[in-house]
């Protein structure tokens, strides 16, 4: 992934986050929503955002399994800064639903409009997909040291509401 890539897709993280918060969706702070088996969901993700998640996430262990993501740790997100369109989108407030479902085809819509101008491809899997199979997130991708911290950080947009 490019530098200018990477500004795209967090620009299109920066947009969701601010139509998430100028709704205000409701967060039990459950910590559900990152369990998907028990939630009976599954968060898939592009390479993009996986990308972008595996640069600033913590170490895990491998092999991930579907049940649930390996970042919620005491029910807290320890990759918040850099979590998925998902994360960012979902929430369980009913009221929210339709509001979520247009946020959220709009933000896919962006990010293939990136893979499309860049002709990277469309690459969507399961979050535990990408944490198992790293390189698949992108040919740059620092997937064998994908615990290691890139050289040079780039700034996350920082969001104020809470959940996912
Ligand atoms: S990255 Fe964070 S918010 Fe997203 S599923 Fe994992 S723990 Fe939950």
């Amino acid at each position: 992934m490019t530098d200018n890539m990477r500004k795209e897709v967090l620009a299109v993280y920066a947009v969701a986050d601010a139509a998430v918060g100028a709704v205000g969706p409701r967060c039990d702070a459950s910590g559900r929503c990152c369990r998907f088996t028990e939630y009976g969901h599954t968060l898939f993700i592009s390479a993009f955002e996986a990308k972008i998640l595996l640069e600033h996430a913590p170490a895990y262990e491998q092999p991930v399994s579907r049940d649930g993501c390996p970042f919620q740790i005491g029910g807290l997100c320890t990759a918040r800064d850099a979590r998925p369109l998902g994360c960012r989108i979902y929430f369980c407030d009913e009221s929210y639903q339709a509001r979520m479902a247009e946020i959220t085809e709009d933000a896919i819509a962006q990010l293939k409009q990136i893979a499309d101008a860049y002709g990277t491809g469309w690459h969507y899997a399961p979050l535990h997909h990408f944490l198992n199979e790293p390189r698949e997130a992108g040919p740059n991708n620092r997937a064998g040291d994908s615990m290691t911290p890139p050289a040079t950080r780039v700034p996350l947009p920082v969001v104020t509401h809470s959940g996912g």
